[in-house]
């Protein structure tokens, strides 16, 4: 395998998460409707939003188990139509039933062991 060519933005990134204050919450949608995935607020916070990501997830493999005769680019499209028609609420209800029917597997370590 070819040796990649350093990222040097992703080293600065990384430096970056080390510094910043990381906080995980649920974070409404904006003032025209749109999802928010994260922010970063100027004192040094990054807030990231990890249920629209999760949500999404879930609706595309549950498709998947659903519509075992549907290919990925019909269960990609039916996905977005589901998540993009989601209220708020609705988002909040899936995301606590993943969060309940969940089991967490450790973590890969950064050496891959
Ligand atoms: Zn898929």
């Amino acid at each position: 395998m070819p040796a990649r060519k350093p990222q040097k933005l992703l080293l600065e990134i990384l430096a970056k998460l080390g510094e910043v204050r990381v906080k995980e919450r649920f974070i409404p949608g904006d003032a025209a409707g749109e999802i928010v995935y994260g922010q970063y607020l100027s004192d040094g916070i990054v807030e990231i939003n990890p249920v629209p990501a999760v949500v999404d997830t879930v609706i595309h493999e549950c498709l998947h188990a659903l519509r075992p005769e549907w290919g990925e680019t019909t269960v990609k499209r039916f996905t977005s139509r589901v998540f993009h028609r989601l209220t708020e609420e609705e988002m909040r209800v899936i995301y606590g039933i993943y969060l309940r029917r969940a089991k967490k597997v450790r973590a890969p370590s950064a050496n891959g062991s």
